[in-house]
């Protein structure tokens, strides 16, 4: 396993190597794809407003660009490890692919509690993790994006730090920007709604009416706010959701908008009026019709696994689930239709792909025009990895890494090894 053990990066590589051998992929593409391509460590000193300077740890790692230039978000958490941005950035290598975006594969991120740090600490943290990558970053490299504990304003000042350094302008180098710096109409919303095409697909597919359906969301953050937002406009009542403060539970659907501002007020979930509190480690066994994981990996053991009660598992989150969960949920295939990360979440690179495509052109689309495009992606991903489910007998994880990894295979088949 080397420098890059770590559970989520085990899960990910027996998925890798289990799919090689079920489909066929040529061997020395299957030990080379198991790798990144290159890992980068950084310290990040940062002096706290109090004069004291402290040093955290930071990452970026790379792991196939055979496709195009890397891609992949930036993560604050405090259990960012080598090992969790490697299998993450391996999990970006084979959702480009899914959704035919010419790109390949990164991740980073820093091991820190964001919730600790106040704006002008975030903005230095921020600038001077930048500074450290910055020669391995940039609009034809690799281009970072939000993820957990980043938002907008965070690509704003890495986009600032890279213009300042180039001497001018750069907004490719990052996407998920403000709108005003040359951000995407709807890449805010674009993981949650891309999500909801993909539940839309697979509750027509086992024949489930959204409209009165339940649902759970654990992580009411970006990708699981807006995944609730969309699902409730499609009539799904969404009966119970949690984050980091807490977990609320409201049988007649909790009114999202409310929750919203109650979580701008206050900083969380925790305390919410308009639903009752509920132990957060029930939520993910609780039957609903759609259970969707928006915040941790590993969060669905084999435990977990047997006692979940939902019909489709959309995962939002990146390797919600852990190779021993996957095992039950391969035999419990014909209870729980699961919607892959690689599939389910792949909306937020999709918009964030159409946001560096209207950059390099300066010619910016309507919301209209990037929601239908989205969607035009998103259903025919879906549609790609159902026929490769069902002709091929394999589970839908499996089915959707198929998809991707004949794609990368093939293309680096076709490049060949260098030298
Ligand atoms: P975010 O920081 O906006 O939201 C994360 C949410 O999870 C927050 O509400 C937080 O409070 C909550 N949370 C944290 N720990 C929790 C716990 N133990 N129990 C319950 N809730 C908890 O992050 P995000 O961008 O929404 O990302 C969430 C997940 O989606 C991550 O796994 C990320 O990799 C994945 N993802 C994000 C995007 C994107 O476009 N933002 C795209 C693809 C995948």
């Amino acid at each position: 396993m080397g420098p890059w053990d770590d559970p989520l990066y085990r899960t990910t590589r027996d998925l890798i190597t289990r799919t090689a051998e079920q489909v066929g992929i040529d061997p020395n593409v299957g030990v080379r794809l198991a790798q990144p391509d290159r890992a980068i460590i950084v310290s990040i000193p940062l002096r706290r407003d109090n004069g004291d300077v402290e040093v955290y740890t930071g990452y970026r790692v790379q792991h196939n660009d055979t496709r195009g230039p890397c891609k992949g978000g930036i993560r604050f958490h405090p259990h960012v490890n080598l090992g969790e941005v490697t299998a993450l950035a391996t999990l970006m290598t084979f959702k480009c692919a899914v959704v035919g975006v010419p790109l390949g594969g990164a991740k980073g991120g820093i091991s820190i509690d964001p919730s600790g740090l106040n704006r002008a600490e975030m903005q230095r943290l921020t600038r001077r993790y930048t500074t450290e990558i910055i020669n391995f970053i940039g609009p034809g490299k690799d281009i970072p994006a939000p993820d957990m504990g980043t938002n907008p304003q965070v690509m704003a000042w890495i986009m600032d730090t890279f213009s300042m350094t180039s001497g001018y302008a750069v907004p490719g180098v990052v996407t998920g920007k403000p709108i005003e710096l040359g951000g995407s109409q709807g890449r805010l919303q674009a993981t949650g709604r891309g999500l909801v095409y993909t539940v839309t697909d697979a509750a027509e597919h086992i024949g489930l009416d959204l409209k009165g359906a339940t649902a759970a969301i654990q992580g009411l953050g970006n990708v699981g706010y807006w995944a609730a937002r969309r699902l409730a406009y499609r009539g799904t009542k969404i009966v119970a959701a949690s984050d980091v403060t807490g977990a609320i539970y409201n049988p007649k659907g909790i009114d999202l908008k409310a929750a919203y501002v109650h979580m701008q007020k206050t900083g969380g979930l925790a305390g919410f009026e308009g639903a009752e509190p509920m132990d957060p480690d029930e939520l993910l066994t609780m039957k609903v019709d759609v259970l969707i994981p928006a915040a941790l990996g590993g969060v669905i053991d084999a435990d977990i696994a047997r006692k979940l009660q939902c019909r489709i598992l959309a995962e939002g989150a990146n390797g919600p689930v852990t190779s021993e969960g996957d095992a039950i949920l391969r035999q419990r295939q014909d209870e729980i239709f699961v919607i892959p990360d690689l599939l389910a979440n792949a909306g937020g690179v999709t918009v964030s792909y159409f946001e560096w495509v209207q950059g390099t052109q300066n010619f910016f689309w309507s919301a209209t025009e990037v929601n239908k495009r989205l969607q035009t992606i998103m259903v025919t991903a879906f549609k790609e990895i159902l026929k490769v489910h069902k002709n091929e007998g394999l589970d839908m994880r499996t089915a959707a890494m198929a998809v991707g990894m004949r794609r990368v295979s093939e293309a680096m088949l076709l490049r060949g090894l260098f030298p």
